[in-house]
């Protein structure tokens, strides 16, 4: 047979899928730029693409072995499972939904929370993981990010929060939609306790998270390239009918219309969180500590 023939006579597909068949793993396609990035140089570099810069989404256990001092993170508030209030079903069931994020991601929620260190300091840290159901906050996120508030109040000790999300969780409906204001208002007493909340957005923060504790941050740090936003640009677009701004509900674009406070590249995001719990804390130079000192004072 020819190879002309041999060619025409392939079924339609074949080549393409050996294409995509990448053994997983090993190698991974840039989403920003298309460059096939070897395994080891992406965890060399914190998951981050060394051509373009584009951040790839990466688990909460990642997040947390990034930013903490080895060893130094316990796992609190393990106990809390979601349940199926409104007996929801869409295309799936909704405890089967749960079932699935729980066997995909090996822990019962979509947040993780600890007491952890950070270039030797003690805070409390809550890290979303967004592929258990999107990151999505549901009445246990809600219940969670509470109570790990109020032992930061009971410790006198900073709160962390990292959010990957695309925001409430609707298949627990009101109930969800009922956390924004519960992890709101615990973070008022913890702001009138006095203690700093560092508030960290990774791309996407969405949705509910973002219309409360994301973006309740004394200092909110973004990743480069990060969709932060209430409702997603494609239903903006539609309402207004309006074209938007180029960069619109990007990290940058935030920075620059001053909703949030920097703009950190993964690598240098532990130092940029120890320097901020640094500049706030109670025990370095005071002469220096101008801003700490006025928080104390109420100012
Ligand atoms: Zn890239």
């Amino acid at each position: 047979m020819d190879q002309v023939s041999w060619l025409k006579r392939r079924k339609p597909g074949i080549k393409d899928a050996k294409k995509r068949d990448m053994p997983d793993g090993l190698w991974r396609k840039c989403e920003g730029c298309g460059e096939i990035v070897y395994h080891k140089e992406l965890e060399r570099n914190l998951w981050t693409c060394s051509k373009c810069g584009s951040h790839f989404r990466i688990t909460a256990d990642k997040y947390r072995d990034i930013l903490t001092d080895e060893g130094s993170f316990v796992e609190l508030l393990t106990g809390l499972e979601s349940i199926d209030p409104l007996g929801f079903v869409d295309s799936k069931k909704y405890t089967d939904r749960l079932e699935a994020a729980r066997k995909k991601t090996g822990r019962n929620s979509a947040v993780l929370t600890g007491s952890a260190r950070l270039g030797g300091r003690l805070a409390m840290m809550a890290i979303l993981d967004f592929n258990f159901l999107g990151g999505s906050m549901g009445s246990v996120m809600g219940e969670k990010i509470a109570r790990l508030t109020r032992m930061a109040i009971e410790e006198h000790v900073p709160l962390i929060t990292l959010s990957s999300t695309g925001g409430a969780r609707m298949q627990e409906g009101i109930l969800s939609l009922m956390q924004m204001a519960k992890t709101s208002a615990m973070l008022a007493r913890l702001h009138d306790a006095g203690l700093l909340h560092i508030a960290i957005q990774a791309h996407p923060t969405t949705g509910g998270v973002t219309a409360s504790f994301a973006s309740l941050g004394d200092v909110i740090i973004a990743e480069p390239g990060a969709l932060i936003g209430f409702a997603g640009p494609r239903v903006i677009q539609q309402t207004i009918r309006e074209e938007l701004p180029e960069g619109f509900q990007r990290a940058e674009f935030l920075m620059e219309h001053g909703m949030i406070d920097m703009v950190v590249h993964r690598k240098e995001l532990k130092s940029a969180v120890v320097k901020v719990l640094d500049f706030f804390s109670d025990d370095r130079d005071r002469s220096e500590d101008t801003l700490g000192q006025a928080r104390r004072q109420g100012l």
